[in-house]
């Protein structure tokens, strides 16, 4: 018979311990707002690096390093991520550092390869003929939000008194549909992004409720709401958008119209500002937040190596100068502490920014923010309503304003694409 002293033993060690676990009060629940930080954005892709493959050998290390520095980011967040010798640069793909990390190698004079993409640079259009500067390029017009029934929800909407209500996505589609035959007469092929006031995005607000509800720092049902209905407006719209550009569209270049505002307050009842300015934007000026998610951190490189800056930087330079003279608005003044942005030094109009639009469109975009829809005389010319040669408006015989947008972009780029002309 075997000696029951160690079974005995046993059991009670077994029955000690089941005790103790038991007498444990359970473990604390963690607040929702102790969830570990997001390393990938809302609804954003989880990258695929080898994308990046294509880009081995086709930029100098200084190059590399001066886009990194001056244009794509605003502190040095990155050198987290980015490691620069002058062989390569050591990229972190995730939050996780036990994940190999991707290798760019830099162009070197015994071996530079030439940046392939699916776009045309201003550089390699076939020679145009005269009087049709855009000739074989493909332009896709994406006017900014959606408007109509929409515009409350995005929050795009104010009305004073029994006035007309400012809607800006509305606007930017009455521009889009009178710049697509200006751009068309100088040459270009044109295809809007959106031709209504509806939403590009199958998605609806009830749809992202779920979404919603997972960003737990969001506790009161009112914020809830518009962070899911923000989600719905931005993130789910513009990332259709993108796909609509990226997938299907093609095209060469992307202008995005907007209408710039300054805070307005109560929509129902609005301040007015006395005055307008006017900016064009570049993408750039990721932040150390932006940086750090691994998808933005792709997107962003991506950008880089595909040289979309270069391209972006001459025609808006152009633009922004041919745009500032005829409508005389004078350059938006980002203040200094904002942190989200680049100043681009070849003009006081051009700023770097990094926005869902201009980072997710696979090619050179042109993101314009002339006006300022809630300042005294821009105001007025929208309610002016559109109209063909001048009228006095407070005083001032002037142009409807949304001929003046529409035909001012075409002038800005009808110059820069045909300066070597003939
Ligand atoms: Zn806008």
């Amino acid at each position: 018979m075997r000696n029951p002293v160690p079974i005995i033993a046993t059991l009670f060690l077994a029955a000690l311990m089941l005790f103790l676990i038991l007498r444990q009060p359970p473990a604390p629940i963690p607040p929702p707002e102790e969830k570990l930080p997001s390393v990938q954005s809302v609804l954003g892709e989880k990258p695929d690096w080898t994308q990046l493959q294509v880009f081995q050998h086709t930029i100098t290390r200084a190059d590399f390093e001066t886009l990194l520095r001056d244009i794509f980011t605003t502190d040095s967040t990155w050198q987290e991520f980015i490691t620069i010798t002058d062989l390569s640069a050591e990229i972190r793909t995730s939050g996780d550092t036990a994940e190999p990390p991707f290798i760019l190698y830099f162009a070197q004079p015994e071996l530079t390869l030439p940046t392939p993409r699916h776009w045309q640079t201003t550089a390699s259009l076939p020679a145009r003929p005269v009087g049709k500067p855009l000739a074989n390029l493909h332009i896709a017009i994406d006017p900014g939000h959606i408007g109509g029934e929409w515009a409350k929800i995005e929050a795009r909407w104010f009305q004073i008194g029994g006035a007309t209500p400012v809607t800006e996505g509305d606007m930017t589609l009455r521009v889009a549909n009178l710049l697509k035959p200006l751009l068309e007469e100088i040459g270009a092929k044109v295809t809007l992004v959106r031709e209504e006031t509806e939403p590009v995005t199958p998605f609806r607000p009830e749809n992202l409720a779920e979404l919603a509800k997972n960003d737990a720092t969001l506790t009161d049902p009112v914020s809830l709401q518009r962070f899911t209905e923000k989600l719905f407006y931005r993130t789910a719209e513009i990332r259709a958008r993108a796909n609509l550009v990226n997938d299907t569209i093609k095209p060469d270049l992307v202008l995005c119209l907007h209408f710039n505002a300054d805070a307005w307050g109560d929509p129902a009842s609005p301040t007015l500002v006395p005055n307008n300015h006017f900016h064009v934007l570049l993408n750039g000026g990721y932040t150390s937040d932006e940086v750090r998610l691994s998808d933005q951190r792709f997107e962003m490189l991506k950008k880089l190596l595909q040289r979309t800056h270069e391209e972006e930087l001459v025609v808006a330079k152009t633009v922004a100068e041919t745009f500032a003279k005829i409508s005389g608005l004078p350059p938006f003044i980002y203040h200094p502490d904002a942190g989200n942005f680049r100043a681009i030094p070849e003009s006081p109009y051009l700023y770097a920014r990094n926005l869902l639009a201009n980072r997710l469109y696979d090619c050179p975009v042109i993101f314009m923010e002339p006006y300022v829809m809630n300042s005294v005389p821009d105001y007025n010319r929208i309610q002016a309503g559109d109209y063909l040669g001048l009228r006095d408006v407070d005083g001032k015989f002037v142009p409807s304003i949304f001929q003046e947008y529409a035909k001012s972009l075409a002038q800005g780029l009808a110059e820069h694409y045909g300066e070597k002309i003939e």
